[in-house]
């Protein structure tokens, strides 16, 4: 006979979700709601972005307490969030509910941190692309939200004398009329919206994580591509969790269930070079830089070890976060037993 605790994943076990702010509450019972009530179609996850079904239960519930799981391929590391939305439920999903589950009140958040991102993007571009100081430029963000970092890296490059030209399309209808206020030319949607454009570097900052198939997206990105063409994407990656005290060393903080994919730099690499993207430059946060080729590249990332990479990888994060914890509790262990004996005064 099983039993409930036999069924559970054996690093990550039951999870309670992050105490949630007052504003961010009704957007999390709307949800909840919404899925009772059927307006979402949730999906199980059997199959991998590399065809394989030997997948491994990582976690049950994500950083909200909520019933998204994961898993892990054993053939080439990428977390899978399963159940999943439907990708007909998306549009719906981010237009009632995303932001205001993550940010709350706080939409000024939207945008923090842009101006950062963009410089990196720069440098990144400079120390690896060295044609491009002899031409003009042509960039596209997909996702771009406010144009925050389109017009920061127009500057950027302004300072080296290159000349660009940039594109970008949203789904957020606020964010591209916000865009459009910078004098940016956006547009509402995905990759299609800017079909028959071409740049010389695509951008996908925190977008490639919450999309489903991957590879249909890409192709509808190399669309915007020339042979040779840069493309950029930054995810949050799962293998820099020990830099990233923002999520308290807890891999289940860091697990949303609008993100369908966890990456680390290889299962990034895995998910991307069969679209024709060869690995040019990144890191493990996740940055990182590819150049496109319409003629299938050769050279591919190895991912025999990666699985057990991630695996040590988060068990050593489980030992970080139960060290600070335990930290944490002696601090107020300490301080009770202070004010206990009358020492503190306030
Ligand atoms: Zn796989």
């Amino acid at each position: 006979m099983h039993t409930i605790s036999e069924k559970q994943p054996s690093l990550f076990p039951f999870y309670e979700g992050i105490k949630l702010e007052k504003t961010k509450k009704p957007y999390y019972f709307r949800l909840l709601k919404d899925i009772f009530d059927g307006k979402y179609n949730l999906e199980q996850v059997n199959e991998c972005q590399c065809r394989s079904r030997n997948l491994e239960p990582l976690s049950r519930q994500d950083r909200f307490g909520l019933p998204f799981g994961t898993v892990i391929c054993k053939d080439c590391g990428l977390i899978l969030t399963t159940p999943r939305l439907s990708a007909k439920d998306l549009p719906q999903f981010y237009r009632d509910i995303y932001w205001g589950l993550v940010l709350g009140e706080n939409s000024a958040e939207l945008s923090t941190g842009d101006k950062e991102k963009a410089a990196d993007i720069y440098q990144l571009m400079k120390n690896h692309v060295p044609s491009l100081d002899d031409k003009n430029l042509t960039i596209i963000e997909i996702g771009c939200g406010s144009g925050v970092k389109l017009n920061t890296l127009k500057e950027l490059f302004s300072k080296d004398n290159i000349l660009t030209t940039v594109y970008g399309c949203d789904f957020s209808e606020e964010a591209v009329s916000k865009a459009k206020d910078k004098g940016l030319e956006v547009y509402k949607g995905g990759p299609e919206v800017l079909a028959g454009k071409k740049a010389d570097l695509v951008i996908l900052s925190h977008v490639l994580e919450h999309f489903i198939d991957i590879k249909n997206e890409l192709k509808a990105i190399t669309g915007l591509m020339d042979n040779g063409g840069y493309l950029y994407i930054e995810v949050p990656g799962v293998c820099d969790l020990l830099n990233k005290s923002e999520y308290g060393y807890n891999y289940l903080i860091y697990s949303i269930m609008a993100h369908n994919y966890n990456f680390n730099l290889t299962s990034l690499r895995s998910a991307v070079e069969p679209s024709g993207f060869k690995f040019i430059a990144g890191d493990e946060y996740v940055r990182s830089i590819f150049q496109y080729s319409n003629t299938p590249v050769a050279e591919r990332v190895n991912t025999a070890n990666n699985y057990s990479r991630i695996l040590s990888y988060l068990e050593q994060l489980e030992k970080m976060r139960k060290a600070e914890e335990s930290k944490l509790s002696r601090k107020v262990k300490k301080w009770f037993l202070k004010k206990l004996s009358g020492e503190t005064h306030e």
